[in-house]
């Protein structure tokens, strides 16, 4: 993956494009068969964004998506159906307004079904019901609606529609983030399992730190549609390089060890700035504690400066 997405901003009776959000700016990664792979970032960050360009909700303005070596930037629906629809998935937050409401969970889970020409009559149904259990359901849930279920059981329906197709990838888009937190560690518990079971791709999108060092193999901090630093898990939350993951990562209340330094909540000054008139340099020089001259004019390069460790800023 190495894309841009942006938005024409239009203005006027004539609508004429005044100028472009530049919402995913340059993210450059390879998600590997069967990991978690998280992205985090504030709210506007463009992860949302990415993760529906690289489903190819949306088409990229730049760069490319290739997915088992085919290059599917571009592809029209009729072929992005063959092979994207089908091997990429989306979980969205909110299960509620992504299930009809005037569906039966067996229509709904069908749905992808019919689409896609998979099983026929009594065998589709028996796969629904299969589906239901593998999520925690009940299969006899098969006649009843969407309002019927709590907010965590909406989910698990999302989450069997999702996997219906048997996907190879799963991008969830905080997923968890309006559940209460023991069933947020139920939903996580069951992607696992299911990652396991199917042996799942996951790009698990949130802006919850702690969710996302639970989950995730590798993690990837995004901040204005650009990928500051990617890490396997571990060292990025133990050894983050970049000044903004280390704000983001000083607001994270942690159990202290005996002996271990408190870490300092690092408080970014300033507003996140507006994605349609991003700062010129290092995006993030607004409000870096660290910034010097240098940051304002040049871009710094996405590179890597340990084994697997990634980051885009001047100091390194
Ligand atoms: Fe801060 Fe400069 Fe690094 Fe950007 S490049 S994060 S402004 S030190
Ligand atoms: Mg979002």
């Amino acid at each position: 993956i190495d894309v841009q997405k942006h938005f024409p901003i239009k203005s006027g009776i004539l609508q004429k494009t005044a100028g472009y959000v530049k919402a995913v700016d340059g993210i450059n990664l390879t998600v590997k068969k069967g990991e978690t792979i998280g992205i985090v970032g504030e709210s506007g960050c463009g992860k949302s964004t990415a993760g529906r360009t690289i489903i190819r909700l949306y088409e990229p303005t730049g760069g490319k998506i290739l997915f088992d070596g085919q290059d599917i930037s571009h592809l029209p629906e009729s072929e992005l159906r063959k092979t994207v629809r089908k091997n990429i998935q989306m979980v969205f937050q909110d299960p509620f307004a992504s299930l009809n409401p005037r569906k039966t969970l067996g229509s709904i889970i069908k749905e992808p079904m019919n689409t896609h020409n998979l099983y026929r009559g009594k065998e589709r149904t028996e796969k629904v019901e299969e589906l239901l259990e593998k999520v925690g359901l009940n299969a006899s849930f098969i006649n009843r609606y969407p309002h019927e279920f709590s907010g965590g059981q909406r989910q698990r329906i999302g989450i069997a529609r999702a996997i219906a197709l048997n996907p190879q990838m799963v991008i969830a888009d905080e997923a968890v983030s309006a559940l209460d937190v023991s069933i947020q560690a139920q939903i996580i518990n069951l992607l696992e399992d299911l990652q396991d079971e199917f042996n799942l791709t996951y790009m698990f999108i949130s802006h919850d730190l702690s969710v996302v060092r639970h989950i995730s193999d590798r993690v990837g901090v995004m901040y204005l549609g650009k990928m500051m630093e990617l890490a396997d898990k571990n060292s990025l939350y133990s050894e983050p390089l970049h000044p903004y993951t280390q704000a983001l990562l000083s607001a994270v209340p942690v159990p202290r060890k005996a002996g271990m330094a408190r870490r300092e909540r690092i408080v970014l000054k300033g507003e996140l700035p507006s994605p349609a008139n991003p700062p010129q340099g290092c995006v993030f020089h607004t409000r870096c504690p660290a910034a010097t001259s240098a940051c304002r004019e040049a871009v710094p390069q996405f590179k890597e400066v340990k084994k697997n460790h990634f980051v885009a800023c001047h100091l390194y």
